[in-house]
This record gives structure tokens, C-alpha cells and sequence, in this order.
């Protein structure tokens, strides 16, 4: 699998760090880990192949992540790009994904599921196995952060394996759930004294880190207050694993 990371920043604006979205190339297509507003054009500056997209996964309804999945199927209905598509756009998330994207779509005349190709959208309990991909295996863990929020694992047909927390509070679960992964792709919003429980700080990023035992970590969802600080150091002093700061930009291939 490969990665590029397309927004490694929160809803706060940013002048490098554009909020939440993971481009992943699989074995069996491609998937977008969340879709922020920015998001929708990331994808083109990157080089992605958006149109020919095969699924998005949501992790949660907060705007940073999901804010860019009403635009991009106005996109998607109207560009030349994609009018000539005739393979589902699958959209995944929490219970409620459905809801969430009719009421954008009621919010207008927009007809966001007149497109020229079929979007099925499948809602995912936690603690399930699903295939988001062919080939490519998912489960989901519920973390503590919004009544809806999940953490995805997914496994490529070579084995290895990514984990996305999302944004997330502590919990040890996600340990287990992220146990010798080959990459545990973890929110890290504040550096330390986070004024919110329900995200991560660096110490409790490296004991997960610690707990799981993957290869390595690569820590994302950076709030501005990590300007200026030199994430892999600090990293390093809590961890002896390999922790890797996302940039917007960033590509790297899992597993290598
Ligand atoms: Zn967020
Ligand atoms: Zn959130």
C-alpha cells in the first residue's frame, strides 16, 4: 500500500497544513481516508486520480472531515473527467453516513446522487469486518471522540496492514486494535496539556505507540500549536520506534 498525505492539519486554517484526508493505493484500488473541504482539490494538486476514485471511508460527521464529500459529488457530476464513469463510488462510514449526505443533498436542488456512475454508500458498525476494496480488508473499532466515531484497520492482500485512528481520545483499545500494524497512522493534536479529552497528546500518542507495537507511527491531525516544535524529536524521547510527522504532501509506502 501507498499513502500521501493530503491534509495533516484540523479545521483550524493553515498556510501548509490543510485539514484531514489520506489518499491510499491498494492492491485493489484506491480509497480516501476522510474527505475535508480542501480535500476535493488536494487530491488533483497531488496528482491523485480522483476521478477513477473507488471509495471513500468517513470516520466521523466533524466538518474537518467531512466537509469536502458534498462538493467533491457536485464535482464529480459535472466534470468531464468523470462523465464517461460507469463503476460505484463507494462511500463508508458510522451509522448515519446516509443521513448525513441526504441532508446536505435536501440542503438544495443539488442531486448529488444523480451522477453518471452509481455512489453506494454502506454504513459500518463498530467492530466490523467489511472489504472496502477488493481484496482489502477492513475492521473498525469505536473510539472515543463523537457517539459515531471509528477507527479503521485495513489489510492489503500482501499483509500489510495501516491503521487510522482518526481523531481520538485515549483508550487502550486501540492497541490491540493496532497490534504490529505496519503503519499506525494516530491523530496527535496537541504536543502536551491538551485543553480537549477528547483527542491525543504526544505522550499518550507514544504510549499507544508503546502498547501496539507497530513498525511505525506516523502522527497527523496537528493543531498550530506544534509549529515550531520538532515532532520526530520529541517523539523519539518518549518512543524508540520510527515516528514519522505527516506534511501535506507526504508519501510514503506502507510496509517498505
Ligand atoms: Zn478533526
Ligand atoms: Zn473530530
Amino acid at each position: 500500500m501507498r499513502l500521501t498525505v493530503l491534509g495533516s492539519g484540523t479545521s483550524v486554517p493553515h498556510p501548509r497544513r490543510s485539514s484531514s484526508a489520506y489518499w491510499v493505493e491498494a492492491a485493489g484500488g484506491t480509497l480516501l481516508l476522510d474527505c475535508s473541504g480542501p480535500a476535493v482539490h488536494r487530491m488533483a494538486a497531488e496528482g491523485c486520480d480522483w476521478a477513477a476514485l473507488d471509495a471513500v471511508w468517513v470516520s466521523h460527521f466533524h466538518l474537518d472531515h467531512v466537509g469536502g464529500l458534498a462538493p467533491f459529488l457536485f464535482g464529480t457530476k459535472y466534470a468531464p473527467q468523470t462523465a464517461g464513469r460507469r463503476k460505484p463510488l463507494f462511500i463508508y462510514g458510522p451509522r448515519g453516513t446516509g443521513g448525513l449526505l441526504r441532508h446536505f443533498d435536501e440542503a438544495y436542488d443539488y442531486g448529488l446522487f444523480e451522477q453518471p456512475f452509481p455512489v453506494e454508500v454502506r454504513e459500518v458498525a463498530p467492530r466490523a469486518e467489511f472489504e472496502p476494496l477488493p481484496g482489502l480488508r477492513g475492521a473498525t473499532l469505536s473510539t472515543p471522540h463523537t457517539s459515531e466515531s471509528l477507527a479503521l484497520r485495513v489489510t492489503d492482500r500482501d499483509g500489510t496492514s495501516l491503521v487510522y485512528t482518526s481523531d481520538t481520545g485515549f483508550t487502550e483499545a486501540l492497541a490491540g486494535f493496532a497490534r504490529a500494524a505496519d503503519l499506525f497512522l494516530m491523530e496527535c493534536s496537541f504536543f502536551r496539556s491538551k485543553p480537549v479529552e477528547l483527542h491525543l497528546e504526544l505522550s499518550e500518542a507514544m504510549e499507544l505507540a508503546r502498547l501496539s507495537g507497530a513498525r511505525r507511527v506516523m502522527l497527523s491531525h496537528l493543531y498550530p500549536e506544534w509549529d515550531g516544535v520538532d515532532l520526530a524529536a520529541e517523539a523519539k524521547r518518549l518512543w524508540d520506534g520510527e515516528t514519522v510527522e505527516a506534511r501535506d504532501g507526504l508519501r510514503l509506502n506502507i510496509g517498505e
